[in-house]
C-alpha cells in the first residue's frame, strides 16, 4: 500500500523515460565541446528540490536530475555562491551564472532566460490544520484567508479567485506552515513534495492535507539565452532518464511513507509501544511487591497507544483515498488528465522500445450543449457519466478511458493497430448512438464524434498523436457529427 503513492508521485515525471542513448547532432556536439564547464547559481533553501546540506553543498531533486544530464553530457558544473534564491536569479541575470534548476516559466517571464521541458510535474495541495477532515477544493475556502508564498507561478493563477479567497503572501514556505500551524490562517496552498517534506522537516503535527487545487506545478531547468543550444540537448537527456533512476530520485527525497503515516505520530507510537514494553516488563520484576500504581499506569499507556494506532490507522485511509481522487475525475469516476499523462509516460517508451503500435480515440459529444440547455445540467451531467461507463465497459483493461475536459474523453488503446481501433471506435459510437435516456418520461438519445489516430511504433509524441486525433474529430465534426474519422500517419 505504501508504495502506490510512492509510484504515481514519480511518474508525475512529465519525460518519457526511453532509456535510450541520447543522439545528439553534430552542432550540438560541437556546442558541447565548446562549453565544458556550466555555472550553476543554487536556491540554497528549496527543500526537497534544491538546498544546502550541513556541508554547504547543493542536494535535492533538482541537483540530482541535474547531475544525471550533466555527467551524460559530460559537462562539468561549477557552483557560483548564492545566499538565497533573488541572489541566484540576479547573477543569471548579471551573467554571473549560467543556470538555475529550480525554473518555472510561469513565473520567470524574463525573456534573457531559455527553459528546458519541465523535468518534474507535481499537484498543488491545500493543507489545513488537523481539524478539518473533509476533502477541500478552493471554492471551500471562500470568504477565508488562504496564504501562499511570495513569487510562485501558482499566485497568478489564485489571483483569479481574489475577490472571494484573502489571499495572504508568506515570505517563506516555512513561515507559512508555521502561521498555519498557529491558527494565523485557514489554509495553505503548497506542492505536495515541499509539503510533505516541511511538514516533517518543521515537525508540525497538527497539519494535514486537505485538497487539492486545479494547478500543477512544474519545474525546469533555465539558461542565459545565449546558452540556448544547451536546451534541446538537455531535452533530449531528460527525455532519455530510465523511469526507474528518476523514481529512485523521488524516493531518496520524498519519504512518503511518513507523509503517510504522519511522522510525529508515528514516532510518537512506537515510542509509547517500548515505554509500555518497559512497563510490562518493571510491572513483573514489581509485581510481586503488588505496586498497583504501576499497572494504573501501563493501563493508560496501552489505551493512550490504542488510540493512536486508531487515529493513524483512519488517516492513513484518508489520505490514500485523497491520492486516488487526485488521479481521477469527481463525475464520471474516470481517470483525469494528470492519470492519462502518468499513463503515456509509461506506455510510449514502451511502445517505442518495442516498436508496437498504440492507437489514441479522441471522442466528444455533439451538440452537448443543447443537451444541457433543454434539459438541463444534471441532465447532461448524466449523459456525461452515461458515457463514461459505455466507454469503460467498451475497452480492456489495459486500456485507458479518460476524460480530457468537459464533454471530450481519451481513450489510448497499447498494442492496437488502426484497424482494431477504428472498429472499437464504430462499436463506441454505435452504443452511445442507441442508447436511451429516460427524463421526466421523455427518451433522451445523444451521440459523439470520434477522432482515431494510430503510431504503429510510438515514434510521434503523445502529443503530436493527440493533435492528429483531434484533427480527425474535426473531419467527424464537419461531416456531420455521429461517426468516426481517421488520420492515417
Ligand atoms: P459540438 O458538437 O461541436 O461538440 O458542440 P457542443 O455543444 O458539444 O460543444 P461546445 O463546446 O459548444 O459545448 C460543450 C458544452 O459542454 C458546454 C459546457 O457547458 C458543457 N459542459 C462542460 N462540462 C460539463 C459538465 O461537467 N456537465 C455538464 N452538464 N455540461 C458540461
Ligand atoms: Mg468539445
Ligand atoms: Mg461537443
Amino acid at each position: 500500500m505504501l508504495f502506490v503513492p510512492l509510484l504515481t508521485l514519480a511518474l508525475l515525471f512529465t519525460a518519457p523515460a526511453s532509456g535510450n542513448a541520447v543522439s545528439l547532432t553534430e552542432d550540438e556536439q560541437a556546442w558541447l565541446r565548446q562549453h565544458p564547464q556550466l555555472r550553476i547559481a543554487g536556491d540554497p533553501d528549496y527543500a526537497p528540490f534544491e538546498f544546502r546540506n550541513a556541508r554547504g553543498e547543493l542536494i535535492g531533486i533538482s541537483q540530482d536530475i541535474l547531475s544525471y544530464c550533466l555527467n551524460v553530457l559530460a559537462i562539468e558544473l561549477v557552483e557560483v555562491p548564492t545566499h538565497n534564491w533573488k541572489q541566484a536569479q540576479d547573477h543569471l541575470s548579471a551573467g554571473a551564472a549560467d543556470l538555475i534548476t529550480v525554473a518555472s516559466q510561469a513565473t520567470h517571464l524574463d525573456k534573457h532566460l531559455a527553459f528546458s521541458q519541465p523535468y518534474i510535474y507535481l499537484p498543488v495541495v491545500i493543507l489545513t490544520r488537523n481539524q478539518v477532515d473533509q476533502q477541500l477544493g478552493l471554492k471551500d475556502l471562500y470568504g477565508r484567508n488562504l496564504l501562499t508564498v511570495h513569487g510562485l507561478g501558482v499566485n497568478n493563477y489564485l489571483e483569479q479567485f481574489a475577490d472571494k479567497i484573502r489571499l495572504v503572501y508568506a515570505h517563506s514556505s516555512q513561515a507559512a506552515l508555521q502561521q498555519l500551524s498557529s491558527g494565523a490562517a485557514d489554509a495553505m496552498v503548497m506542492n505536495l513534495a515541499s509539503a510533505s517534506y516541511q511538514m516533517q522537516a518543521l515537525k508540525l503535527s497538527n497539519l494535514r492535507i486537505s485538497g487539492e487545487i486545479d494547478y500543477t506545478y512544474q519545474l525546469a531547468f533555465a539558461v542565459r539565452s545565449e546558452l540556448s543550444p544547451l536546451i534541446p540537448i538537455l531535452n533530449k537527456v531528460l527525455a532519455a532518464m530510465p523511469t526507474e533512476q528518476k523514481q529512485q530520485v523521488i524516493a531518496k527525497w520524498i519519504n512518503l511513507e511518513q507523509y503517510l503515516w504522519r511522522p510525529g505520530n508515528y514516532q510518537t507510537l512506537m515510542i509509547i509501544a517500548i515505554i509500555a514494553a518497559l512497563g510490562f516488563a518493571l510491572m513483573f520484576a514489581l509485581y510481586l511487591s503488588l505496586n498497583r500504581k504501576l499497572t494504573i499506569q501501563n493501563k493508560a499507556l496501552e489505551q493512550k497507544s490504542r488510540l493512536l494506532e486508531k487515529e493513524i490507522e483512519e488517516r492513513k485511509l484518508l489520505e490514500v483515498k485523497l491520492k486516488e481522487q487526485v488521479f481521477q475525475d469527481d463525475l464520471t469516476g474516470l481517470a483525469n488528465r494528470r492519470k492519462l499523462l502518468e499513463r503515456v509516460s509509461l506506455e510510449w517508451p514502451r511502445s517505442l522500445r518495442a516498436s508496437r503500435p498504440i492507437s489514441l480515440l479522441m471522442l466528444d459529444l455533439d451538440h452537448f450543449k443543447k443537451i444541457n440547455d433543454s434539459f438541463g445540467h444534471d441532465v447532461g451531467d448524466r449523459v456525461l457519466v452515461t458515457t463514461a461507463n459505455i466507454l469503460q465497459d467498451s475497452t480492456r483493461i489495459t486500456d485507458l478511458v479518460a476524460r480530457w475536459g468537459g464533454e471530450e474523453f481519451v481513450l489510448m488503446l497499447p498494442e492496437t493497430g488502426h484497424d482494431i481501433a477504428m472498429e472499437i471506435a464504430e462499436r463506441i459510437r454505435e452504443k452511445i448512438a442507441t442508447t436511451e435516456l429516460d427524463h421526466q418520461g421523455k427518451t433522451i438519445t445523444f451521440t459523439l464524434s470520434i477522432g482515431v489516430a494510430t503510431t504503429e511504433d510510438g515514434e510521434p509524441s503523445f502529443t503530436e498523436l493527440l493533435n492528429i486525433s483531434d484533427m480527425a474529430l474535426y473531419q467527424s465534426k464537419e461531416q456531420g457529427r455521429n461517426r468516426v474519422s481517421s488520420i492515417i500517419i
